[in-house]
């Protein structure tokens, strides 16, 4: 007989992620991966919730005594209004991707999109360090927010924000503090001592328009940052590997992110490796 299925006992840990819609969430498989790599008696489940409902759902996750759950588009502003506790880049972002509960009843909102972020650059490209010199981040939406504040925190000396709307880019620029605003049109020419280019667009992404830049214009030992995994591989890396350029991939974000939630609901410390790219990267295939 091959090995029998996993099965739930009466004491699994639950956690899951509460989106609108979910089903195209790669978290479930992600933390299953984790789950079963060590060998952890929990589950982590899709919990579809609408926006007008995400209140009354948190509660009642909460009361049934799930560890925590993540939470992704829309309700990431309001996963952090209704926590009892923030942490402190959360507050600054303005959003909250991983809610955890406490014994005592009480909420803990967290934000780790950007610590994903740092710790997938790190990962995918060793030789970059903060001190190297400017970052360029294109578009102002949530997970821009993040890796700004994310690489502020790091030390970046100068970051450069450009935006299609300018004025989108302005109202972050005045809320973090220290991002120089840059014109759209001037994207180009912000790049030329830039130690790092960020896309934080949807440019790129599977059924969209690539995004336009010249990466010839970055010095030669920059790295260059695609956060949109779909597909894993967009014209902007492609162009960067061209150029003898390193580039990060969006997968390495997304499944770091995950990690310190993990951490929290389940115990342990999983990590990202090969195997758990390739898992979660088949995934990504076999949707398109
Ligand atoms: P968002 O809030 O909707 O922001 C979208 C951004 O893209 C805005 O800055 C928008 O500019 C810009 N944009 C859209 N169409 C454009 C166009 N035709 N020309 C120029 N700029 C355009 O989205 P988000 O949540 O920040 O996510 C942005 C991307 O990152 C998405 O592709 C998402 O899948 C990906 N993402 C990846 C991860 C990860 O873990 N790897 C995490 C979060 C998000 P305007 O302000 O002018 O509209």
């Amino acid at each position: 007989m091959t090995e029998p299925p996993r099965t739930l006992t009466g004491r699994t840990r639950l956690a899951g992620v509460l989106g609108w819609p979910v089903a195209h969430s790669r978290s479930p498989r992600l933390h299953g991966y984790w789950l079963w790599k060590h060998g952890i008696d929990g589950a982590y489940l899709p919990l579809p919730v609408r926006a007008q409902d995400f209140d009354r759902a948190v509660r009642a996750v909460a009361a049934l005594c799930f560890a925590g759950a993540n939470v992704t588009v829309p309700h990431k502003a309001a996963a952090l209004a209704l926590a009892d506790e923030a942490d402190s880049f959360a507050r600054r972002v303005g959003a909250a991707n991983t809610l955890v509960f406490g014994p005592d009843g009480r909420i803990v909102a967290r934000n780790t999109d950007g610590y994903g972020f740092i710790e997938s650059l790190r990962q995918q490209a060793p030789g970059w360090h903060a001190a190297a010199g400017p970052a360029v981040v294109l578009g102002a939406g949530g997970a821009s927010r993040a890796i700004l504040a994310a690489l502020s925190d790091a030390g970046v000396p100068t970051l450069r924000l450009a935006n299609r709307t300018r004025g989108r880019a302005e109202a972050v620029a005045h809320e973090l503090g220290g991002v120089e605003v840059v014109a759209w049109e001037e994207r180009m020419a912000a790049l030329e001592d830039a130690s790092l280019l960020v896309n934080a667009t949807s440019l790129g992404l599977e059924g969209k328009v690539p995004l336009d830049i010249d990466i010839a214009r970055l010095p030669s030992r920059a790295t260059v940052c695609d956060i949109v995994y779909v597909p894993l591989e967009t014209p902007l890396l492609a162009a960067a590997r061209a150029c003898g350029l390193a580039a990060v991939d969006g997968l390495g974000m997304l499944l770091h992110q995950a990690r310190p939630g993990f951490a929290s609901w389940f115990g342990g410390d999983p990590v990202v490796d090969d195997e758990l790219r390739s898992f979660v990267a088949a995934d990504l295939m076999a949707a398109r």
